[in-house]
């Protein structure tokens, strides 16, 4: 079998639940939608996404000339694909958009392959289990009060989810950072998990002294609670505090995960699938993370990362972000406050597309 073409196209999807940030709100997430098709009629996808409309037009510019490396090449030998991207990226990357795009093409070869041989990703990974813990992300956002935060909390306790994150690190007053932490525990109760992410947004020193009264709200991990560069200072916050620290999303490929887990920055490392490399660079960066002893859990894309998980050893948990959930009719299912493996072929994931029609920039 062989890849013929490669075809892309920009679909603008609203968020259900808009993000809302002091640092900015997104309204809509615009996905570059991958389709390798073969000479068998096959049909790979993969996509990447760039929010609130910037950055769109690189990154799809981006794909358009890595996706050169899948023409003519048979999707099982993954291998000859992979040096045809780094041959087609080496003078640009690695990093930022390059890593983008070539993940997104990865993703469409790997969901060929399961097509390939009737199989879904989670099996040609080497799947352990059929469903995976996961923890509901989409909201609990910065720009919300306490009550707002207390009512969502609990709603997603009532869908069945078993663990919450929300954003702290955007209140001057370190009194409103712990209240948002106590009104989302008081919320959901004692059973079901909490997260909080900073997103970057504290000095050291701060997410001591606001982790430490954090601590009595038994959080299960605080996310980047420093820069992503501060690998010093995130390892002092990880040595200081008994709550686990949990960074990595930001990071390219797989030399900052790795300076992350040399230097004991993290407790949990969290990998993002676009910026390792898609499906490819994540079992490096799992298998890196394993070798220190160190649990990993993903950043959005949860319809692929059900995939991931459901093979991997040392997965904890994936983040629940539905924000390309529209482009499917059957995106993975959440049972019993677990994502579900998709039993189709390839990602299990037909796309929808009379919705594609109608938010095709
Ligand atoms: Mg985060």
């Amino acid at each position: 079998m062989k890849i013929l073409a490669v075809d892309t196209e920009v679909i603008r999807l609203p968020l259900e639940v808009p993000f809302r940030d002091p640092r900015g709100d997104l309204s809509f997430v615009d996905h570059i939608l991958v389709r390798a098709r073969t000479d068998e009629g096959l049909v790979g996808i993969g996509w990447a996404f760039s929010l609130n409309g910037r950055n769109t037009a690189s990154l799809k510019g981006a794909i358009d000339e890595l996706k050169l490396a899948l023409v003519g090449r048979d999707p099982l030998r993954l291998g000859e694909v992979q040096d045809g991207l780094h041959h087609i990226a080496f003078n640009v990357g690695p990093g930022g958009l390059i890593t983008m795009a070539r993940a997104a093409l990865d993703v469409a070869v790997w969901d060929l392959r399961g097509k390939l041989l009737n199989l879904p990703v989670a099996d040609l990974l080497g799947r352990r289990r059929d469903r995976v813990p996961t923890y509901a992300s989409q909201g609990l956002w910065r720009n919300y009060g306490p009550e707002e935060l207390a009512s969502q909390a609990a709603s997603y306790v009532a869908l069945g989810f078993r663990a919450v994150k929300l954003r702290v690190g955007g209140e001057a007053d370190p009194e409103k950072e712990v209240e948002r932490v106590r009104v989302v525990r008081e919320a959901v109760g004692w059973d079901v998990d909490v997260m909080a992410d900073v997103n970057q947004g504290w000095t050291p020193w701060r997410a001591i002294t606001l982790g430490r009264r954090f601590q009595e709200y038994g959080l299960y991990w605080l996310e980047d609670p420093v820069p992503m560069l501060d690998f010093a200072g995130s390892a002092g916050v990880a040595r200081a505090l008994d709550v686990p620290i949990c960074a990595g999303e930001y990071h390219y490929e797989l030399a900052g995960l790795k300076r992350l887990l040399d230097e004991q920055a993290v407790d949990i490392l969290m990998v993002d699938l676009l910026r390792v490399g898609g499906i490819t660079g994540w079992l490096k960066a799992a298998a890196l993370a394993e070798a220190y002893q160190v649990p990993v859990v993903s950043h959005l894309v949860p319809e692929v990362h059900v995939h991931i998980f459901a093979a991997i050893p040392n997965g904890l948990t994936v983040e629940y972000m539905p924000w390309s959930f529209g482009l499917f009719k059957n995106p993975p299912r959440l049972i019993d406050g677990e994502l579900e493996v998709p039993s189709g072929p390839g990602l299990g994931l037909e796309l929808d597309e009379e919705r594609i029609r109608r938010h095709r920039v």
